[in-house]
């Protein structure tokens, strides 16, 4: 079978054996497989995130000189079934499956480690356990987009962001534009969109974005008028010492109406900033630009060292959160927002390579202009 492997920042298509399943493994006919901002940094930084990797206790995460196949958000159909498994779908069904798999060195990271080759390849292995039938007949193009959209959804859950809240996101990405999808599926009313990007803010706006703005040229953070925010320390004091002065005209004691209003919710209004963009500096941009009591969602993956001041964030109380991956869960309700058609994932695809189109389709990707999403369709030939 054909799969693009990538050996010292070099991809290239080759031939290789027909992977078989172990025990409790499957082998799936790949349909569909995105090509995620993570191949990208892999493809020349995979020794950084390797590092990373094993300071976090897992050693087997791929090495720029090993052969690694990508591919983490794929579509696929159950091939073949591997020795003691349940085999509850029959050949055929069209599935997707977490990017995880157990061997015999402990669970592996599909499409990021020479253990567990990924779906940029006509077959692949994923483990049954992890697999989730797609429902509802929605194409393998949708379906391959289940991963992103279950990251999308896990950092919008960690934002606990209210209908009412405003949400931020920064940086139109493609998780950028899957976390405005998904704020829009969870019914947030006011979600604003900053990119620097024309192309990018156009996508913005076609994932459901309500007010989309070019940070060059105006503040995400003002964008909306009367949010009731509180854009500086005086305004916070204010709220404070009037609060206090109000409640001590009421005839009991202000610390029991205080003590119930916190009760029942009362907070200072604040909104809930997603950073989808993972660069140095954005998240200092952000502690230093948001409003008063933020929340802060970190979606953006910086591999490098980075810096903010703390005492900017303290004196503004921001909430600093950052999110990874998803859990099964969220992974199976991604997949069923897709086919029940509550987020609707097709302004994010721009294009459709072969396999012998992953290198330009990489090279394609590295401009924010044109393209969010490129998808692989290992039976197609040629580029964009
Ligand atoms: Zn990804």
């Amino acid at each position: 079978m054909r799969s693009v492997v990538c050996q010292n920042a070099e991809l290239d298509v080759v031939e290789r054996p027909e992977p078989t399943p172990a025990s409790g493994q499957v082998r799936l006919e790949v349909l569909r497989c995105g090509i995620c901002g993570s191949d990208l940094h892999a493809r020349h930084g995979i020794d950084d995130w390797a590092d990373l990797a094993e300071q976090a206790g897992y050693d087997r995460f791929g090495r720029s000189t090993e052969e690694v196949v990508f591919g983490h958000e794929f579509s696929g159909r159950v091939a073949e079934y591997g020795p003691g498994c349940e085999q509850e779908l029959p050949t055929g069904t069209p599935v997707v499956a977490l990017p995880l798999i157990r061997a015999a060195g402990g669970i592996d990271t599909i499409g990021f480690s020479a253990h567990a080759p990924g779906a940029y390849a006509e077959q692949m292995l994923a483990q049954e356990s992890l697999m989730v039938p797609v429902p509802n007949a929605l194409a393998p193009d949708g379906a391959a987009l289940t991963e992103p959209m279950a990251v999308a959804w896990h950092a919008v859950r960690r934002g606990e962001v209210g209908k009412k809240q405003v949400a931020v996101v920064i940086g139109c990405g493609p998780i950028g534009l899957g976390v405005i999808l998904m704020l829009k599926a969870k019914g947030v009313r006011t979600v604003v969109a900053s990119d620097f990007s024309a192309g990018r803010r156009e996508l913005a706006r076609a994932c459901g974005a309500d007010v989309v703005v070019d940070p060059a040229e105006e503040s995400p953070y003002s964008a909306v008028v009367e949010s009731g925010h509180l854009e500086n320390l005086p305004d916070a004091l204010e709220l404070a010492v009037g609060t206090r002065e109000k409640l001590g005209r009421l005839p009991v004691g202000w610390w029991h109406v205080w003590r119930v209003a916190e009760k029942l919710g009362a907070a200072p209004k604040h909104p809930v900033v997603f950073e989808c963009v993972g660069l140095p500096g954005v998240i200092e941009s952000i502690v230093d630009s948001a409003p008063l009591f933020s929340r802060v969602v970190v979606a953006g993956v910086c591999v490098g060292p980075d810096r903010f001041r703390p005492a900017m964030a303290v004196n503004k109380e921001i909430d600093l959160r950052f999110v990874f991956g998803y859990t099964p869960l969220e992974f199976r309700d991604a997949l069923h927002m897709l086919a029940e058609g509550d987020v609707d994932p097709r302004p994010l695809i721009t294009g459709q390579v072969g396999l012998d189109g992953v290198e330009a389709a990489f090279a394609a990707l590295g401009e924010p202009e044109q393209h969010a999403k490129v998808l692989i369709d290992p039976q197609r030939t040629g580029g964009l």
